[in-house]
């Protein structure tokens, strides 16, 4: 009884806690109390420990009952690491290796054991210190088609996949968060809103313009009401760890089911942001090459997304969703039903984008791409040309479905 209480680990107490748990010791090795245990959490809501021993490493990841960025005053409910170890297990099916892999859970404790990620580091910090990853579009784009594709009908059948959207429901407060921080807050005065001083006619501008919101409330429909596949749901560039050679996806802990986009939108944001906040972080010299490979990387998520899903599509199309009796001899109306099918992802894909391009600048959780910049001049025309952007994604997508299109558009307001 009284280990199933839950209790927030600590450097100090970890060891006792784990010590006996096999899963745990066998991967550490040695004894308990010689393991060299570090918090390294840099996160805004959980505890993070990597544990060290004779025999290797492991992360230990525990939710506490609030939002560690704000405290106490904000409660968050223990199980949403409970959704994300089914989403851990459910991504390490549909897209091996790309997710840690899952050693140990323990549910009252809200505590996940994983595989360390090493020497990986967050790909958030090397596109702020200009460090190109091989293979990094591709890799985000297969990993958001695999997971898109075989978590919908597409591919499972329809009792499993009710049961996992009946299993995810349960899972209330997190959406709640994405719903109003990413899709509503950016777009009026709300309570935890905070911008840089000079950006304030631009943020005028954008709430001034009623189109923005009302399709950016549109796009809130389709997340909320759309249960087409388990997300990710937070697959920003600090949910990413990398190499120079290797990527990683963590921290699925906002998963939910939601539209085949969002994710796809989210990492593109990301990159977009990056994109635009370069000039602060660049000399001259290296500016527009980096500049130029973050638009490569961009066209090589969508490339890579559009690539992967056509070919599941062909082989994998197992579900009920356009079963194949339904186009018998009839192949190739399949497989324009298939285009028709990307080109809507890739529409919701850009405007999804554009709304994250607004949170992340206006609304409560920023990013260090931007928030690093310590001259305010500069970061508020920056992040004025990211904004102007993210609006034109937003009201008008249909655009922007073609790369050059897209890369015009970047290259305009950067
Ligand atoms: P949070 O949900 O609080 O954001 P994360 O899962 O993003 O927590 O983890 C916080 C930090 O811990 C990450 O930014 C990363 O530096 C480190 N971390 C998390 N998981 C791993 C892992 N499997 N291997 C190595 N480092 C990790
Ligand atoms: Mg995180
Ligand atoms: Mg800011
Ligand atoms: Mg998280």
């Amino acid at each position: 009884e009284e280990a199933t209480r839950y209790e927030a680990l600590s450097v100090d107490t970890l060891a006792t806690r784990l010590g006996d748990v096999h899963e745990v010791a066998s991967r550490v090795g040695g004894d308990s109390a010689s393991w060299e245990i570090r918090e390294v959490g840099d996160g805004n809501l959980n505890l993070v420990f990597i544990v060290t021993g004779s025999v290797g490493s492991v992360v230990v990841k525990q939710a506490l009952p609030y939002v560690r960025m704000v405290g106490e005053s904000w409660p968050l409910p223990l199980y949403r690491a409970h959704f994300e170890y089914y989403a851990l297990v459910r991504q390490a099916r549909r897209d091996p290796g790309v997710a840690p892999e899952v050693f140990y859970f323990d549910k009252a404790q809200a505590l996940i054991v994983m595989e360390y990620l090493h020497p990986h580091v967050i790909l958030r910090r090397k596109l702020i210190n200009g460090e190109r990853v091989a293979g990094l579009g591709e890799t985000l784009g297969r990993f958001c088609a695999r997971t898109a594709f075989r978590g919908s009908e597409l591919s499972l059948e329809s009792p499993e996949k009710k049961q996992d959207v009946g299993l995810f429901s349960g899972n209330v407060a997190i959406p709640a968060i994405t719903e109003s921080l990413v899709f509503t807050d950016p777009y009026f005065n709300a309570e935890m809103n905070h911008h840089t001083p000079a950006l304030s006619p631009v943020v005028e501008r954008l709430r001034g313009n009623a189109t923005l919101k009302a399709r950016a409330q549109r796009m809130l429909l389709k997340f909320t009401a759309n249960a087409e596949t388990m997300l990710h749901g937070d697959l920003h560039s600090g949910s990413i760890m990398a190499t120079d050679t290797d990527v990683r996806v963590i921290d699925p802990e906002f998963s939910q089911y939601g539209p085949m986009a969002f994710d796809l939108g989210m990492a593109v944001a990301n990159f977009l942001m990056a994109y635009f906040s370069q000039p602060a972080h660049r000399l001259d010299s290296d500016l527009a090459a980096y500049q130029a490979w973050i638009l490569e990387v961009i066209e090589a998520c969508f490339t890579s997304f559009d690539a992967e899903f056509r070919h599941l599509w062909q082989t994998e199309r197992t579900g009920i969703l356009f079963p194949r009796a339904l186009f018998e001899d009839q192949g190739h109306e399949s497989e324009a039903a298939c285009d028709a099918l990307l080109e809507e992802i890739r529409q919701d894909a850009l405007a999804f984008c554009g709304i994250e391009m607004h949170r992340r600048v206006l609304s409560l959780a920023h990013n260090a791409d931007f928030e690093e910049i310590e001259d305010t001049a500069l970061r508020a025309g920056l992040e004025a040309r990211n904004l102007l952007m993210g609006e034109e994604l937003v009201v008008n997508p249909a655009a922007y479905s073609d790369m050059a299109a897209l890369r015009k558009l970047a290259k305009m307001h950067n």
